[in-house]
Formats: C-alpha cells, sequence, structure tokens
C-alpha cells in the first residue's frame, strides 16, 4: 500500500511538546514508510528541555532533518503575564524571517509544508506551488467546533460561555458551555483573537491532517464528512491518520528509577499520575490530591511540580527543565513522602510517560487530558481518571467519561477536587467494576487503535495517499482524496 513517494515534504510545528510530538511522529513515519523527506523546523522556547531532547534524539531516521530556528528575542512583546497561546503566536510570528528564509533555499526541491492550526501565519508568504496541509493536534471535535467558530463569532453577541444552551455544533454532540476551550471563553482577550485568526483560516489548507481515528470520534467525524454546513465552507480534505504517539523516548534522568519501581510492582496496581507539560495545581490542590491518594491506599507513581496558585499552565515551554526542582517535594504535606514509601513512589518534574503506559504494572492514569495524553493511554488500553486544567481538556474529559467510556471525570468543589472525591474516583477506578469496565473498553480501543494503524489500516492508508497528495499537489493537484 505504501507509495514510493520521494516527495521533500518541510514542516514546521508551533513551539511546544504537545505539537512538536505528533508531527515528529509523522515526519518520522513519512520517512520510514513512505519513502519522503522531511525537513523539521524548530521553533526554540526559552526552556524545554524535553522537547529538545526529543528533537535532537540520535534515533531519528535518515532523511529526517531537523534545523533549529534562530532563536528570537521576545523581551519587548511578551512579559510574565503574556498568556500561553498568544506566547505561542508572537514566538511563531517572529520566527517567520528565519523560516521564510530556509523555506526559500528548500523551495526548489520541497513539494510540500506541514503546518499546525496556529501556523496559519504562512498563507500570506508561502509560493503558490507548495500546497500546506494543517495538522490539526487536538480532537476532531475541537476542530468541528473550530471551523464553527467564525459563524458563531458572527452570530453572538456577548460571551458564549453565558449562553442559556450548550452550543450546537453542526452534527454534532452539544458543547456544555462549562466545557468551552479557555481560548473562547473571553472574547476580549487576545487569545480570543489569536484563535479565531488562526482556526477561521484553517480551511485554506490543501488538507487537514488529523490525529483521531473513526471508532475514537464516530460521530464527529461522520458529521465533518457529511453534514452540509463543512462543505459549504469549503473545508478542504480530511485525513484522518491518528492515533500518533511518540513511540520511544531519549532516556531521561527519571527513567531508570521510574521503570525499575514499576517492574517491582503487581500487574494493573499502579495509578500514574501526571498533568501533561504544562500543568501544575494550586498548593492547596496538590496537598488535597496526596491526602487522597494516601487514603486510596492504592499504589501511584506521581510527577509532582511545584505548585501554582495563579496559573495552572505555569510550567509550559519549562516541563524536563532544571527549575522544575526539589522544591516540588516541599509542597507535599509533612510525612506524605514516608507513609507512602512502601507502594508510591514521587518523581520529580517529568517522567518517560509512554513508557510508563506501556508497562504492564500501569493499571490507570490521572491525566489532565491533554490530547496527546489521552491518546497515549488509550492507544495502551490504561483507561482514565480526567483531570482537565486548561485548554480544551474539559472537552476532553467529557468525551473520555461520556462518548469513549473510558474513564471517569473528577469533580470539584469551589474550584477544588477534594480529598474524599479523589478518593472515591482513585477506588472505584482501581477497584470497582466501573473501573474494570473502563478497562475493557480501553482495551477495545487499543485493539482498533492498532489495526488502523497496521499496513492496510484506515490511518495507514490516508497517510500513505496524503503522502501522495503532497507529491502531486505540487505539480497543482491538491483534489487527492484519503482512502
Ligand atoms: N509528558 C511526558 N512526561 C510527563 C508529562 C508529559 O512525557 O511527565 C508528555 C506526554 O507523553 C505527552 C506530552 O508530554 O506526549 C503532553 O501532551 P498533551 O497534549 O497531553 O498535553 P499538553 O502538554 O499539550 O497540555
Amino acid at each position: 500500500v505504501a507509495a514510493s513517494t520521494n516527495a521533500h515534504i518541510a514542516v514546521l510545528p508551533s513551539p511546544g511538546i504537545g505539537h512538536v510530538t505528533p508531527l515528529l511522529e509523522l515526519s518520522k513515519l513519512l520517512v520510514t514508510h513512505h519513502h519522503c523527506h522531511v525537513t523539521f523546523l524548530n521553533v526554540t522556547t526559552e526552556s524545554s528541555a524535553a522537547q529538545n531532547n526529543l528533537l535532537h534524539s540520535p534515533n531519528l531516521p535518515p532523511n529526517l532533518h531537523v534545523i533549529d530556528l534562530p532563536p528570537v528575542d521576545l523581551s519587548n512583546i511578551v512579559n510574565d503575564q503574556t498568556t500561553v497561546l498568544t506566547r505561542l503566536c508572537l514566538n511563531l510570528r517572529e520566527n517567520l524571517p528565519s523560516f521564510n528564509t530556509i523555506l526559500d533555499q528548500l523551495s526548489h526541491k520541497s513539494q510540500a509544508l506541514i503546518i499546525d492550526m496556529f501556523g496559519t501565519f504562512v498563507f500570506d508568504t508561502i509560493p503558490q506551488n507548495i500546497p500546506v496541509f494543517t495538522f490539526f493536534t487536538a480532537s476532531a471535535s475541537l476542530l468541528a467546533f473550530s471551523l464553527f467558530l467564525p459563524q458563531l463569532d458572527r452570530d453572538v453577541e456577548g460571551e458564549f460561555i453565558d449562553l442559556p444552551h450548550p452550543v450546537q455544533v453542526p452534527g454534532c454532540k452539544p458543547i456544555q458551555t462549562e466545557d468551552l476551550l479557555d481560548q473562547v471563553r473571553n472574547r476580549k482577550i487576545d487569545e480570543y483573537k489569536w484563535y479565531l485568526y488562526h482556526l477561521s483560516r484553517v480551511p485554506m489548507s490543501a488538507g487537514i491532517l488529523l490525529n483521531t481515528w473513526q471508532d475514537m470520534e464516530p460521530v464527529t467525524l461522520k458529521a465533518l464528512s457529511e453534514h452540509p454546513f463543512y462543505r459549504k465552507i469549503n473545508t478542504p480534505p480530511l485525513y484522518p491518520i491518528g492515533p500518533l504517539i511518540k513511540e520511544t523516548e531519549p532516556v531521561t534522568e527519571n527513567e531508570p528509577e521510574c521503570l525499575a519501581w514499576l517492574d517491582k510492582q503487581p500487574s494493573g496496581s499502579v495509578l500514574f499520575v501526571t498533568f501533561g507539560s504544562g500543568g501544575v495545581l494550586s498548593s492547596e490542590q496538590q496537598s488535597e490530591l496526596a491526602w487522597g491518594l494516601e487514603l486510596s491506599g492504592v499504589r501511584f507513581l506521581w510527577v509532582v511540580r511545584v505548585p501554582n496558585d495563579a496559573n495552572a499552565s505555569a510550567a509550559f515551554f519549562k516541563a524536563g527543565s532544571d527549575d522544575a526542582n526539589n522544591a516540588a517535594l516541599r509542597y507535599l504535606p509533612e510525612g506524605f513522602v514516608e507513609r507512602t514509601r512502601d507502594r508510591g513512589l514521587v518523581v520529580k518534574s517529568w517522567a518517560p510517560q509512554v513508557a510508563i503506559l506501556r508497562h504492564a504494572a500501569t493499571g490507570a492514569f490521572l491525566s489532565h487530558c491533554g490530547w496527546n495524553s489521552t491518546l497515549e493511554s488509550v492507544t495502551h488500553g490504561v483507561p482514565l481518571i480526567a483531570w482537565p486544567l486548561y485548554a480544551e481538556q474539559r472537552m476532553n474529559g467529557t468525551m473520555v467519561e461520556e462518548d469513549a467510556g473510558v474513564g471517569v471525570r473528577v469533580r470539584s468543589e469551589g474550584g477544588v477536587v477534594g480529598r474524599g472525591e479523589i478518593e472515591r474516583v482513585v477506588s472505584m477506578m482501581m477497584e470497582g467494576e466501573e473501573g474494570k469496565e473502563m478497562k475493557r473498553r480501553a482495551r477495545e480501543l487499543k485493539e482498533s487503535a492498532s489495526m488502523v494503524l497496521g499496513e492496510g489500516g484506515a490511518s495507514f492508508v490516508t497517510r500513505a495517499a496524503m503522502a501522495n497528495a503532497c507529491l502531486f499537489a505540487g505539480k497543482n493537484d491538491c483534489s487527492q482524496k484519503p482512502g
């Protein structure tokens, strides 16, 4: 099935491990399975050890070349109050001149460019003969909402979160207003403007790559391909090529310790706890979580960070770096580490998530439900305790619980999830019948993921079609449909 395309493709992800990871995985597959040559352009950030480790791993295949764009000085346009998406967009915008220079050098051989949804600046300068594909790194449900957003923006006065009813995205399950992503909860701030700007330009792409598959999001994928609304707005061809998750991880400082500890635990007995690359809890919340884990009596592996009372995504761009340090342990309740020593392991800042999810001892994942984390969990048959923190994670948490049936969402009271609630969901997941059912469902999705990814599976075939489209689109034929 694999096409022998020999296409040369340039890839420009937004900074941040959640974007870089799936685009790098796609690049590896394009090189190893579809005979493409990929130049991967890395927008560097102040400090992301994790992102750098991933991109400078010695194990990248030949024909995948990573180029670090020279760092830009953002000091005059961002400050400590600048929020994540605004910072990301400004960083990318400031990188455009060096990106354009490199693309110029590559243009004699590049047939296509792949960006993610916050890279649509490139539409203003890219030569006509180079088609641009957008890799949507979140769920298809968020894509459907985002394609509908320009219309919502025109039709609704006031804030979307004040609407008296859920948001009815064409053909999709309605979204409860409390689940709406952070970026659209206040239409007056820069985050909203950036989000609307980029997402309203996504339909300018030659195709949209989706990190999902049929069994994960059946209703939304059907809506996107059949509902007249998406045709009316000229949605380009969609390529569901997921789940693309990182396979191997570079060895980090914590890895040998975590995995050796897991080796000693009984099969399916450990709850893994971590909140993505950016997530941090408030000090009160972190303490409640510690008490909840202690009261539940289950085995756990917990990645602990320095809490932050003001910003739930305070670790963004810093994950895996030295400033997420020993201090983290000082915020845990006194004596917690000693009292739980025989059944719990606390690691600082960062852990090899995929290796942990793959390990037989891991029974469930308490996660912020970033899209990559959700896919990594499901792909390994691990059910989730959904603890959304920022961005679109509330939507993902609801999907995990209500649609995919692979998890349970924690409920907070007055903004804090209490130790009693934590003990309840953890015990239910690790020891209850409901937990067994969620695990069974997660295993089903694991099987289905492995089917679509295998040679001849739907995502494999779609990826091959996309690689072909890159080759032919460069010759002015962007109309090749997947499948
Ligand atoms: N991750 C990890 N170790 C950690 C925390 C996160 O390896 O301790 C990785 C995780 O495997 C995933 C990514 O960081 O690939 C987080 O992406 P996601 O989309 O879940 O969330 P985001 O960080 O974008 O909020």
